[in-house]
């Protein structure tokens, strides 16, 4: 292969869109296997973020890699004009984990493009335009799905957004009401709601909230809500119980879908459930997944009723490597990993294991403010200080990342000021991944309090 500094220069000038600034001196990465990367020099890294969630059942798994080997060598493309046993066998598989009506599945290639046809299936199922998302969500890149990303780092300054109206996020961390209560978290330690059952004010304020939008930004007719389950670049942002089922249902009054994005929340991950959505007691119309879905592998979809499907027989749609019996086979192994080798349980178990040992660091630390999650999809907030919940400067946030790095962990950041640490490694992690994770942890914290003088 090229040498690392051949690679820095192309990354400079043909693919300066990009950026350099991921680490301070960029990662060349050279094979990875499980939940481990190795860089093109040798060094060893464990993956706590997983190509961005992408990586679900680990890195070159086996199982998958002789799948798309099989079919690659068998039949590789078509297209979907022809019928194949692979996708067909495939969306017979994936529209099962689903609960009724949905069973109808659309075969992409990307989250954008999921999101973009699903923006599409409402509007023309309603024949209702405006769309409401909330403000922290991160659904795409594309002209159309940038609109819905309701977070300014990731907006270009051209016409887009047509429809899209952003309500409050409703983080009970950072936004005004909530405090630190009201989530929906599995660790009962961190649990600290004092609402009564089935009630939570926090929530019943972000509806509101999306009342006056209601009112104000729209006309009387919608076609969709979307939202994901847990905000993923937002910053694993978690909502009060009870607000999406009340927010889906002024939604739904009104003509609208909704619409639930789990590209990061899929298949396992949060542990408690398969699909993010299933924790807030609230069935979608449309369901889009994308990045895990082929552990790697460039595939998405989208999954509806047989009536909102039924609304695009008006005109053709077609998307050549959607629904490639290659993405069959992976997607076939993919779903039979999780469930063989258990690793929505092992999501439920590592990730409580490793929430609990990061709340012990947040009652240790000043700046560790907040943590939070479900399985394996795991925020760190960091802050000044815990009182004024201050976010806590990108370049302290910075070095403690790259500290984490030096020390063979890599994890991703999120949030509208970067000050949240993510933490969504392959779900085939084990026990003593995590302890070390938390023992990386454990060491870049106490060095940052050494270097601020607050040991
Ligand atoms: N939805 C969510 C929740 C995402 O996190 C992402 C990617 N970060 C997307 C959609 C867009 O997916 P893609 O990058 O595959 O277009």
């Amino acid at each position: 292969g090229l040498a690392y500094e051949q690679v820095l220069a192309i990354r400079r000038e043909q693919l300066r869109h990009l950026g350099l600034t991921f680490y301070r001196e960029p990662l060349l990465m050279y094979r990875g296997h499980r939940q481990w990367l190795w860089a093109a020099d040798g060094s060893r890294f464990l993956d706590f973020f997983g190509g961005i969630v992408t990586v679900s059942v680990g890195h070159s798994h086996p199982r998958v890699l002789e799948a798309m080997r099989r079919q690659t060598e068998t039949l590789a493309h078509t297209t979907s004009i022809y019928m194949t046993s692979a996708v067909h066998q495939y969306v017979q598989r994936l529209s099962r984990l689903f609960p009724q009506p949905l069973s109808v599945v659309f075969l992409v290639n990307s989250g954008s493009e999921a999101n973009d046809l699903a923006m599409l299936l409402a509007r023309v199922h309603t024949g209702n335009f405006d769309l409401i998302t909330l403000r922290g969500g991160y659904h795409g890149g594309v002209s159309s799905t940038m609109g819905l990303t309701s977070i300014g780092s990731w907006k270009f300054n051209v016409a887009h957004g047509f429809g899209c109206h952003a309500t409050m996020c409703p983080d009970v961390y950072r936004g005004p009401w909530g405090g630190s209560h009201c989530r929906d978290s599995p660790i009962q330690a961190l649990r600290q709601c004092t609402c009564p059952p089935g009630g939570c004010e926090a929530g019943d304020r972000y509806v509101e909230d999306l009342r006056d939008v209601l009112q104000c930004s729209v006309s009387k007719h919608l076609a969709a809500i979307i939202a994901e389950p847990i905000q993923g670049v937002g910053g694993v942002v978690q909502y009060p119980r009870g607000f999406l089922q009340a927010a889906s249902e002024l939604v739904r009054e009104r003509g609208g879908l909704y619409i639930s994005d789990e590209v990061q929340t899929g298949f396992g991950r949060l542990g408690s459930h398969y699909w993010g959505f299933q924790a807030h007691g609230v069935t979608p119309d449309i369901v889009t997944m994308a990045k895990g879905i082929g552990n790697g592998f460039p595939m998405a979809a989208v999954v509806t009723t047989p009536e909102v499907a039924e609304s695009f027989s008006e005109a053709l749609h077609f998307n050549t490597f959607g629904g490639n019996p290659v993405a069959g086979a992976v997607g076939t192994a993919v779903l039979d990993v999780i469930e063989d080798e258990g690793l929505q349980m092992n999501s439920e178990c590592l990730g409580k294991r490793m929430m609990e040992g990061l709340a012990v660091l947040r009652d240790q630390y000043e700046i560790v403010g907040d943590v939070r999650g479900k399985g394996l999809m795991i925020g760190m907030e960091m802050v000044r200080d815990k009182g004024r919940r201050e976010p806590l400067v990108m370049a302290e946030v910075n070095e403690i990342w790259e500290d984490c790095r030096q020390m063979g962990l890599l994890v991703g950041k999120g949030g509208l000021y970067n000050q949240t640490f993510r933490i969504t490694p392959p779900m085939c992690i084990t026990e003593a991944d995590v302890d070390f994770a938390l023992s990386v942890f454990h060491v870049a914290l106490h060095r940052h309090s050494v270097r601020k003088g607050t040991a």
